[in-house]
């Protein structure tokens, strides 16, 4: 068989939410398939990355996945400031593989083409950007990006730096917003992993005076942080109990849980990780014990603007990526004004800026 191109009725998908378009590509020969689902395109063409997952138990979780997570990036996209909307692609990966075959990234720069440049992807979960240049050989709409470094800065660039950066200018409105301090001089940071995110916001953090206690799974890394920053190392487990001002997730998500919520000591949660509350009612528990949670979404984004702003300077990234500290500051003050959690105000702005 060759590639085919359909377009399911999914309306009464639990994750429906009045998805624009969801394109399904196979081609049963080589054993490919994808969703391609386009959330809203109302600020612009759909902008969202492609994840490669072989461990779906049946369709239905893949559908489940692209309809969510593309919804995720309209709100995330708008919440940005980007003149772009929300889309998500899944392909359906083959068991035991973590990577798509050139064939299988041929086959979506097809499906790519047949919506005609009204989304456009590159890397997510289990893609890398070799894949997006094999994609490209057939069609326009992919971005490639090159992740040379940065000239002022000696860590690696692409979007894991400006993702840390906005977590950076999204902690210091937080820490504004509830200590009432300019810079982060003295205050006490748990850092959970020092990946390619947090080893740049350490530096961030320690460079404006903070103090770092921090802990990863690699003891590389939890070495080269005592050496450059001086950070204390906790094990793991630890991080999240630490008695700190501010606890910055940088790992995994559904740190935030019903049993490790009242062992929280830090006033402010703000991190890199998706997905950062294991269940939505956690937004509202945190109010309650009087911690202020920068929502995911938002203090994350620095990465998409990279990717989505292809071709701008470092410069001007840096000041798009700044406003993620203005927007969180202005869900700060909305969410203490109108008494709702920070996660209802950031997507209540969200949903401001779409329609
Ligand atoms: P990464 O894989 O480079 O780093 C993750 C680090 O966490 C690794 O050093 C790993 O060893 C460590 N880790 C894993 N499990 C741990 C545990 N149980 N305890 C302690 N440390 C543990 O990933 P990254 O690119 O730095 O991203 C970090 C987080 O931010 C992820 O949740 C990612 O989804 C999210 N995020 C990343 C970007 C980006 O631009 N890279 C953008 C948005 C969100």
């Amino acid at each position: 068989m060759a590639l085919t191109f359909t377009y399911p009725d999914l309306s009464n998908h639990p994750a429906f939410d009045n998805h624009e378009k969801i394109l399904c590509a196979e081609d049963t020969d080589i054993g490919f398939k994808a969703y391609i689902a386009l959330h809203n395109t109302r600020r612009g063409p759909a902008r969202g990355g492609c994840r490669y997952w072989a461990s779906y138990e049946n369709d239905n979780e893949a559908i489940g996945d692209v309809l969510r997570l593309s919804k995720g990036m309209t709100f995330k996209n708008a919440l940005a400031g980007l003149q772009y909307g929300g889309g998500k692609t899944v392909i359906v990966g083959k068991k035991g593989t973590k990577n798509p075959d050139p064939a299988f990234m041929e086959a979506l720069g097809h499906a790519l083409n047949e919506l005609g440049g009204a989304y456009e992807t590159g890397e997510d979960v289990g893609t890398r950007t070799e894949d997006f240049r094999i994609a490209g050989h057939v069609t326009d709409y992919v971005s490639v990006k090159s992740l040379e470094k940065v000239g002022a800065v000696d860590l690696a660039g692409g979007p894991p730096l400006y993702t840390a950066f906005g977590v950076y200018y999204g902690i210091k409105a937080a820490v504004k917003f509830k200590f009432g301090q300019d810079s982060l001089k003295g205050i006490r940071f748990a850092v959970k992993g020092l990946g390619n995110v947090a080893s740049s916001l350490c530096k961030l953090l320690y460079a404006d005076g903070a103090k770092l206690t921090v802990c990863d799974i690699d003891a590389e890394k939890v070495k080269m942080a005592a050496e450059l920053w001086g950070a204390r190392v906790v094990r793991p487990e630890d991080i999240i109990v630490q008695n700190v001002d501010v606890y910055v997730p940088c790992a995994l998500g559904g740190d935030i849980n019903a049993q490790s919520l009242p062992l929280i000591k830090a006033k402010v949660i703000a991190g890199a990780a998706n997905n950062q509350l294991a269940t939505p009612d956690m937004a509202t528990a945190l109010k309650e014990q009087g911690i202020l949670y920068a929502p995911d979404y938002a203090i994350n984004a620095g990465g998409v603007i990279n990717v989505v702003e292809i071709g701008a300077s470092h410069e001007d990234l840096i000041k798009k990526v700044q406003n993620i500290g203005t927007t969180l500051m202005e869900i700060f003050v909305r969410a203490e004004r109108e008494d709702k959690t920070t996660a209802e105000i950031a997507d209540i702005i969200a949903l401001e800026r779409i329609f």
